[in-house]
C-alpha cells in the first residue's frame, strides 16, 4: 500500500537525530504489523522538486527528469498511534549528506511524502530467556520501540553506539535492562566499538533472542561472533545490516544481496 503523509511537525533529539511526526487523511487505512522493527519504504521529494501537492512517485518518474524523481529511502515506524493517526519517523541526520538526513532536518509541517509498507521481522520473542539489541543510531527506534515490548523482568542487554552524552536518548523497558552506551572517539576504532562491546558480554544463562542492526561491517563482525563464538541459531537472530560507511543508499541497494549473500557464508 502506498501512503501520502505530511509532516505535523519536528523535533530535535539530540544534535544528530529528528524526530518527524506525519499524519493526514493519507495515511487513512495505514495498518501496523505486531514486529517492533516495522519500517516504511519512503519517498522523499528531492531539494527543488516541487510537485505542487500530493504526488506520485510513479507518474513524477514518467513526467519529470530524473533528477526530479523521489528518493527512495527506509525508516523504521518509531510509533504508530492509530487513535490520532499519527506516525513516527526518528531520523539520523549524519551532516550535510545525504537526502534523507538533510530532508528530516529541515522538514517543516506540511511538506509531504509518500510512503509504502509497512514491512517487518522482529518482535522481541516472549519465550526467550533473555535479550539482546545492539546497534547505532539508525537502529535506535526499533530498539526503543522493541524495549517496550519485552515482558516484564525479562533480562535485556542493550549496546549502543552513538557520538556522545548528549546523543543519548531516554530508553523505558518493562524489562530489566543492563544498558550501555558506546561513544565513538573519531578514530578509526569506532568500527570496532560495538563488536568489541558483544565479545565482552558475559552472557545471561538460557536461550538469548537478539537483533543486532546498524552499520553493515560492524553487523557482520557481531553476527559472525554470535553464530560461530556464542553458537546462536540463525532462528534466534534478527541480524541486517541497515546501511554502509561511504556508500549511498543508492549504492549500497546495488550490493545489498551480494554482501548479505557473503554474510551467509561466513559461518557454515
Ligand atoms: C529496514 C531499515 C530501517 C531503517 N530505519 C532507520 C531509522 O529508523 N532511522 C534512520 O536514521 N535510519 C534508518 N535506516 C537507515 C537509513 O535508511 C540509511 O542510513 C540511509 O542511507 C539514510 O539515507 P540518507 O539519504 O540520509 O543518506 P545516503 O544518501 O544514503 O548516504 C550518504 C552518506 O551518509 C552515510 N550514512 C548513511 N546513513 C548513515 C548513518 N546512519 N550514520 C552515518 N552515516 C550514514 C553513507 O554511508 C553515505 O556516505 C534504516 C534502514 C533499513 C534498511
Amino acid at each position: 500500500m502506498s501512503y501520502c503523509a505530511e509532516v505535523l511537525r519536528s523535533e530535535w533529539l539530540t544534535p544528530l537525530l529528528v524526530r518527524v511526526e506525519l499524519g493526514g487523511p493519507g495515511l487513512d487505512g495505514f495498518a501496523m504489523p505486531t514486529d517492533t522493527d516495522a519500517y516504511v519504504n519512503v519517498a522523499i521529494p528531492p531539494t527543488g522538486a516541487d510537485y505542487g501537492g500530493r504526488f506520485d512517485p510513479g507518474a513524477v518518474r514518467e513526467q519529470r527528469p530524473r533528477e526530479l524523481w523521489p528518493v527512495r529511502r527506509r525508516y523504521t515506524v518509531r510509533r504508530w498511534d492509530p487513535a490520532t493517526g499519527r506516525l513516527t519517523l526518528d531520523v539520523v541526520v549524519h551532516g550535510d549528506d545525504g537526502v534523507g538526513g538533510p530532508w528530516a532536518a529541515t522538514a517543516r509541517p506540511g511538506d509531504l511524502l509518500v510512503l509504502e509498507g509497512p514491512g517487518g521481522g522482529y518482535r522481541p520473542d516472549p519465550s526467550a530467556d533473555w535479550h539482546l539489541m545492539v546497534g547505532d543510531e539508525s537502529a535506535l527506534p526499533a530498539i526503543a520501540a522493541s524495549l517496550e515490548a519485552v515482558p516484564a523482568a525479562a533480562p535485556v542487554t542493550v549496546r549502543l553506539l552513538c557520538d556522545g552524552p548528549d546523543h543519548e536518548v531516554t530508553l523505558t523497558s518493562p524489562g530489566s535492562l543492563d544498558l550501555l552506551w558506546l561513544h565513538r572517539t573519531g578514530e578509526e576504532t569506532d568500527a570496532d566499538l560495538l563488536p568489541a562491546a558483544v565479545r565482552e558480554l558475559v552472557f545471561p544463562a538460557g536461550r538469548v533472542h537478539a537483533f543486532v542492526h546498524g552499520e553493515a561491517d560492524e553487523i557482520r563482525a557481531i553476527r559472525r561472533h554470535l553464530l560461530a563464538e556464542r553458537g546462536l541459531r540463525r532462528s534466534d537472530m534478527s541480524c541486517s545490516p541497515y546501511w554502509r560507511r561511504t556508500m549511498t543508499d543508492e549504492a549500497w541497494r546495488q550490493m545489498k544481496k551480494e554482501y548479505v549473500a557473503a554474510m551467509e557464508t561466513d559461518v557454515a
